[in-house]
């Protein structure tokens, strides 16, 4: 069985404990690989690492941190077929959807912040003509970096690239349930010529190896995605230490249409924010509100398109909806749809464990699930699923719908359907949430603000925010 190593001062090394945990393919329910058991021991050989590289990498021209990280992304795209299978059977997403949105994402990561790291500038501020500051900012030092199982390549290459091009070197930690891509990648940072330390990962369980790098005193800047409590716990054990943090945490993020949407695209897209990656992305759309006028015609549509949705082998092409990471997390979803129906739910589709026959028939499949006619108040509605359920309201106005979008705890995303020009702005200035798309869905443009409000996190992600995040500005005064 492979034994997955930790990547640590350019070598692949065991964890010092000895032991290993299982990792489970969630498709067929069977360990096909080890987990380093690490802990902080492995964090502290992973700190030394980057801390010796540090000196030389932070002072490296841009163009050569540029030229290594161009060459990783490249590596990507050249090994995209293999990566693709690795997350296909680590996190039993459709091996074409890892294809085409993590594999994808994660070159595009990485060639992003490559070239970013050539055109990134400090300012300068002229006062009248008695002094001159200008601003440095240089690398903040190690960067802990600590990734969810969701997206798995593709969310821990968007915490290192930003962290790397500006010349940190890091420390990360993907998520124990999904280990695999981070551990191939490692293969490849070695192929580009990432110096060593520069990049070390070390694997494991995170009250063990990710609260060890929360609490490890020379790592001055922690960049966390993951759930809203342990978001919460990091951030009571890093506040006191006065560190950085970055915070990327959950959602229940409203999907509004409105009667005068484009109903076709207003429907198809979302099936997409509903149920893509088994509705296991942060950004789905899990509470749909429709106005009255339109309420039955979306629903019937949108659950005969439900029924629709092949569930089944993450390897076989046809699939949409592939298995849910894990079984723990497949009973947490199957004890939410009971919740719903005890709350008072009705489902129009969905609600039980499938069983795929073959090679998949011990694997942790969901149908996908809508539920009508719960209120925005009950736990349904107010908790993050993370999973392929969504509920679906009726609303009359434009200031009811704002009111329920924005009564939550979370505030990640949002979404709105409407080809009233005045009113699509007009609502997502009403709308408290990070990310507002208006008639689409996860369409990223990389340089833009990534994050969100409320309980969703602190700080934002993406172009020169995550740059910004990794630097310590230093502002210097010259009197004239
Ligand atoms: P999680 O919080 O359980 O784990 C995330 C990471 O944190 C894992 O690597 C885990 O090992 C580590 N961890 C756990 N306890 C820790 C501790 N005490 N100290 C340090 N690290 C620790 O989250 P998850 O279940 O892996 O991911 C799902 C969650 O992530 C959902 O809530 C989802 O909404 C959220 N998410 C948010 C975004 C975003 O951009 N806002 C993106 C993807 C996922």
């Amino acid at each position: 069985m492979e034994k997955i190593a930790n990547y640590i001062n350019g070598q692949w090394l065991a964890p010092t404990s000895g032991k290993y945990l299982d990792n489970i393919n969630p498709a067929t329910g069977e360990v096909y690989s080890l987990i380093p058991d690490s802990d902080a021991s492995d964090v502290q050989l992973a700190v030394d690492a980057a801390r010796a590289a540090f000196p030389g990498w932070s002072t490296l021209l841009a163009e050569k941190r540029h030229a290594v990280l161009a060459r990783l992304a490249d590596l990507i795209d050249r090994d995209a077929d293999a990566l693709a299978m690795a997350e296909c059977i680590d996190q039993g997403k459709p091996v074409k959807l890892a294809k085409n949105m993590d594999i994808y994402r994660a070159a595009a990561n990485i060639r992003f912040y490559a070239t970013a790291s050539m055109h990134v500038a400090s300012e300068a501020h002229a006062t009248g003509a008695e002094a001159i500051n200008y601003t440095l900012r240089t690398p903040v030092g190690v960067a802990g970096c600590i990734s969810p199982w969701n997206l798995p390549l593709y969310l821990f290459t968007w915490k290192i690239a930003p962290a790397l091009a500006v010349g940190c070197t890091v420390v990360a930690k993907p998520s124990e349930l999904t280990p695999m891509t981070a551990y191939l990648f490692t293969r490849l940072c070695r192929e580009a010529g990432l110096p060593d330390g520069v990049l070390n990962v070390v694997q494991g369980l995170g009250p063990k190896v990710g609260q060890a790098i929360v609490d490890h005193p020379d790592i001055p800047a922690i960049s966390f995605t993951g759930g809203t409590v342990t978001g919460k716990k990091i951030m009571s054990s890093a506040g006191p230490m006065l560190k950085k943090l970055s915070l990327e945490l959950g959602g229940k993020n409203p999907n509004i249409v409105f009667a005068d949407a484009d109903f076709d695209n207003a429907v198809a897209t979302s099936i997409s924010s509903s149920f893509t990656n088994q509705g296991e992305i942060c950004l789905c759309g899990s509470r749909i509100f429709v106005e009255r006028a339109l309420f039955d015609r979306f629903v019937k549509a949108f659950v005969e398109k439900t029924k629709e949705l092949v569930v089944g082998d993450p390897l076989d092409e046809k699939t949409r909806i592939g298995a849910l990471v894990s079984e723990g997390h497949m009973n947490k979803v199957l004890s939410y749809i009971e919740l719903a129906r005890k709350e008072g739910g009705t489902l129009l589709t969905g609600g039980k464990r499938v069983t795929v026959p073959g090679r998949c028939a011990n694997g942790f499949f969901i149908e996908p699930t809508v539920v009508v006619g719960l209120p925005q108040e009950c736990r349904t509605n107010q908790e993050e699923i993370f999973g392929p359920v969504v509920t679906i309201m009726p609303f009359d106005t434009e200031d009811e719908v704002i009111g329920l979008a924005n009564a939550t705890t979370y505030g990640l995303s949002a979404t709105v359907w409407t080809t009233h020009l005045t009113r699509a702005h007009r609502v997502a200035a009403r709308l408290k949430s990070g990310i507002i798309w208006i008639n689409c869905w996860l369409y990223r443009d990389l340089r833009t603000p990534f994050g969100g409000m409320k309980q969703s996190g602190v700080g934002r992600e993406g172009g020169w925010e995550a740059m910004r995040f990794f630097t310590e500005a230093k502002n210097v005064c010259v009197r004239l």
